[in-house]
This record gives structure tokens, sequence and C-alpha cells, in this order.
């Protein structure tokens, strides 16, 4: 069993930019090359600018290529906690967002011509427990009747028709949802900004900022300082030290894969017969889809631990007896590939871009960043470039999360106190 990413591993890197030292300026300097700072590269890219990418490991490292490839519409909380939060109007918008989001990545990828199978399979939500398929009613209905998604429901006694698994209790089916090989992605994404004339620079760690005046900053690094008229934080779960007041904002939450060996035709069609992407209504959700070369890929935070291999091997057994529950008929089936990451959780799971103290950022994606890092780029990017943006997050209040100034200690009660809701409710 390898302990990387299937999607790194069976991708093609776009180059090698280990350690190449920055250029002395740019016009924007982007810390992080994950969908957030490729996409926001790309876009400012194409409006002419001057851009950097700096990344402390190489292109896709964090989250973006390690997910499950799964881009979702709808937000991170259910549709109507968002129009009781937000009002009926902006929590439409915001639900809205995210086929915009979707249709950036398809058109990101059609226009560059980037070889990363996305494809609108559809997304299946599926109901844990019987009372959790009665909100799935009344949800649908709502997203029909304000926002006028397309979204199907799926009785339990026809759940054979969408999973190969008696395992749930209904479902709900919106066609916009889609799959992507996020390896070929942020590689694809990567030889893009390269042929614009962005420069890539790998394993160059930012160590420091120095504001000069206004938004202009010097960006030390590991080999050099670059000084940008602009600065894009794009770093999410893996945002650090270099920029307290984010890292306060967001919780680093691990969440844990694998996958299987490549499976028969006949046993992909039964598992998900129009291999959609899934995703269950737990809060410590699973999360599953199956791969462009059949593999079945099987997710969840499986524990309430950051990701190293030592940590990773024990949620690889977790979720593996996890997998074999919901689909019994893969006991035998080897596990090739098992890795975690970090997801970036916002204390309300929205996202949150804007600017502060002469910095910009989009972060706290929820577990929703395939699509939307990917379209907040585009968004930064106009923004950066002082063209009207549609940006839903726009003022929100980002608040911190009480006593988190360094690595999450409060990880473990979080995780109990979740496991605890899936229980009862
Ligand atoms: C296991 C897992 C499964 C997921 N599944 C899904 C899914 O199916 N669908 C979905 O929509 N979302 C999913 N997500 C979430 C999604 O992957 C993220 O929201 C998205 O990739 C965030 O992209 P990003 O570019 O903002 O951040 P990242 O891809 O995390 O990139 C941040 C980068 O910043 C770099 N960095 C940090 N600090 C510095 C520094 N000081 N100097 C230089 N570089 C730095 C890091 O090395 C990293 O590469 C999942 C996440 C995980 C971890």
């Amino acid at each position: 069993m390898k302990l990387v990413s299937y999607w790194l591993d069976t991708a093609k890197p776009a180059g090698d930019f280990r350690r190449t030292e920055p250029p002395a300026r740019a016009d924007v300097v982007i810390v992080g090359a994950g969908l957030t700072g490729l996409s926001t590269a790309l876009h400012l890219s194409r409006q002419g600018a001057q851009v950097a990418l700096l990344e402390a490991h190489t292109v896709g490292w964090g989250a973006s290529g390690r997910n499950g490839g799964m881009a979702t519409p709808g937000l991170a909380i259910s549709f109507g906690a968002g129009v009781k939060r937000y009002g009926t109007e902006r929590a439409t918008a915001m639900f809205r967002s995210y086929n915009d989001a979707i249709d950036t990545l398809e058109d990101v990828v059609t226009t560059e011509g980037i070889d990363c199978s996305f494809s609108r399979t559809g997304r299946l939500t599926l109901a844990s427990k019987p009372a959790h398929y009665q909100s799935f009613q009344a949800s649908a209905a709502l997203m029909r009747e304000l926002a006028g998604q397309d979204v199907r429901l799926v009785p339990p006694a026809r759940i054979r028709e969408e999973i190969g698994s008696d395992h749930y209790h209904g479902a709900m089916v919106d066609p916009l949802g889609a799959g992507v090989h996020v390896g070929r992605l942020t590689a694809g994404l990567a030889a893009a900004v390269s042929t614009n004339g962005v420069s890539i620079h790998e394993e160059c760690q930012v160590t420091g900022l120095t504001r000069r005046s206004g938004y202009q900053h010097d960006v030390h690094t590991e080999l050099g300082t670059i000084r940008g008229d602009q600065v894009v934080i794009a770093t999410s779960g893996y945002t650090g030290g270099l920029t307290p007041w984010l890292r306060r904002r967001i919780v680093p939450i691990g969440s844990f894969i694998i996958v299987t060996e490549p499976l028969d035709q006949s046993v992909v069609d039964e598992l998900l017969p129009h291999r959609r992407v899934a995703s269950d209504s737990k809060n410590l959700l699973y999360y599953f889809r199956i791969t462009p070369d059949n593999r079945l890929l099987f997710g969840g935070r499986a524990r309430f631990a950051l990701s190293a291999p030592a940590s990773d091997i024990k949620s690889g057994r977790i979720l593996r007896r996890a997998m074999t529950t919901v689909f019994p008929q893969l006991a035998g089936a080897r596990v090739d590939y098992c890795w975690g990451g970090l997801v970036d959780m916002s204390l309300d799971q929205m996202v949150h871009a804007g600017e502060r103290d002469g910095l910009f950022y989009s972060v706290g994606y929820s577990g929703h960043g395939v699509q939307m890092a990917t379209h907040m780029g585009k968004v930064l990017a106009q923004v950066l470039g002082g063209e009207p943006a549609a940006n839903p997050w726009q003022d929100l209040p980002f608040r911190a999360v009480p006593g988190h100034f360094g690595p999450p200690w409060f990880l473990p009660p979080v995780g109990a106190y979740y496991k605890f809701l899936d229980l009862v409710r």
C-alpha cells in the first residue's frame, strides 16, 4: 500500500520548479500553489500581470492534490440552515455560487485543454438515517423553489438504482456535481500558468512578510526576497505562523482517503452505476467515488488527528472497515493507496475572501474547495485587477477560534462532540 495521494501518484508534474530563486519583483506574489493559488495565477496572467507563485513543497502538495476530486453543488451547511442564518436572498446567492464555481472549473479545464477526466456525473447525497431522508425532502423542495436547483429524490425502495448497498435510507441526486482527477488538474494548471509567463517556485517556503506601503510587501523566502505590489495568501488548511490573524480563523481538520485496486467493470456498475460523486449525511461523513481507472476512492474524517504516516495508516484501517460495511462486496479488495490531508474549516463553514493588513486571501472552503478554490482564483484576479467581481463571501464576519494560536489542540474534543451528534441525531 502506498502512503501517497493516488492523484499525485498518477499525474505527471508540469515540470521541476524546485528551489528556483524568485525574481526581485512581481506585480503579484502568491503564497501557496494549490487550486486557489494556481487559479489566481492563471486568471491574473491572462490579464497580463507579472506573477510569482511560491510554494513550500510542490504544486498541488496541499489539500488540492489530496482530496476526493468531487466538485459538488451546494453550501457546506444545509441550504435550510443557510436561509435561516443569512436570509433567503443572500443564502440563495451563496448557494448558486457553487454552481458558478463548477462552471468556472469546467471552463478552465476546457479552455486550457487540461486532460483531467472532468465529468458531470452528478452528486449523490445519501441518508444515513431515515430521519435524514425526511429532511432531504424538505431541503429539495427549498432548493427547487428558491434556487431553481433540479434535485431529484431517490426513495429508500429505489436506492439500488443509485448504489450497490443497503446501508442508506434514501438519497438525493443533483445532476450538476462533477468528478475530476485533481492531480492532472493541478499539473495542467501549472503547465498553463507557466506557459503564460508565471514564475513557479517550489520548495520555496515564505518565511516572513514586510509591509512597505498599501498592498506592497517584501516577501521573504528561504531562497531570497521578492517585492510584490500585491500579495495573495492561498494557504488554506496549511496556513501557519506567517499570517497569525488567518491561522486563528482556520481549523485544520484531518481527512483521510483510501483507494482500492482497479475493480472489474461489473463491480463498478454495481457499486455506483452512474459513477456519481457520493457522500452521506453524517457530521463525520463518508465520501466516495469511482476513479477514472475504476478504483473505489473512499474517504472520511476517520480520526480527529493531523495527517502523518502513522496516523494515515490507523485512519486507513478504520476507513477500510467503514468501506466494507457500506460495500460488503469489497471485503476481498486490496487497498492500494492511503493518505490524509488538512481540510480548512472556518467556524461558520463559509468561505472567507477579502483583504486584511494589505494582504488578499481566500480560505475556509470547509471541504468544498475543488470547485470553489478554482472559482475564487478567478474572483481574486478580478478584485486585484480592479475589475467588478461577484464575491458572495464579502463582508462575512470572520471569527477567530477562541484559544487557537498554534497547533489545533482542540481537535479530539471537537471530534468526540461530532461523533456524539451522529449517534443521537
Ligand atoms: C482529504 C481531503 C478530501 C477533500 N475532498 C474534497 C472534495 O472531494 N471536494 C471538495 O470540493 N473539496 C475537498 N477537499 C477540500 C479541498 O481540497 C480544499 O478546500 C482545496 O484544495 C483548497 O485549495 P487551496 O489551494 O486553497 O489550498 P491547498 O491546496 O491546501 O494549498 C495550500 C498550499 O499552501 C502552501 N503553503 C502553506 N504555507 C506556505 C508558506 N509559508 N510558503 C509557501 N507555501 C505555503 C502549502 O504547502 C500548500 O501546498 C478535501 C480536502 C482534503 C484534505
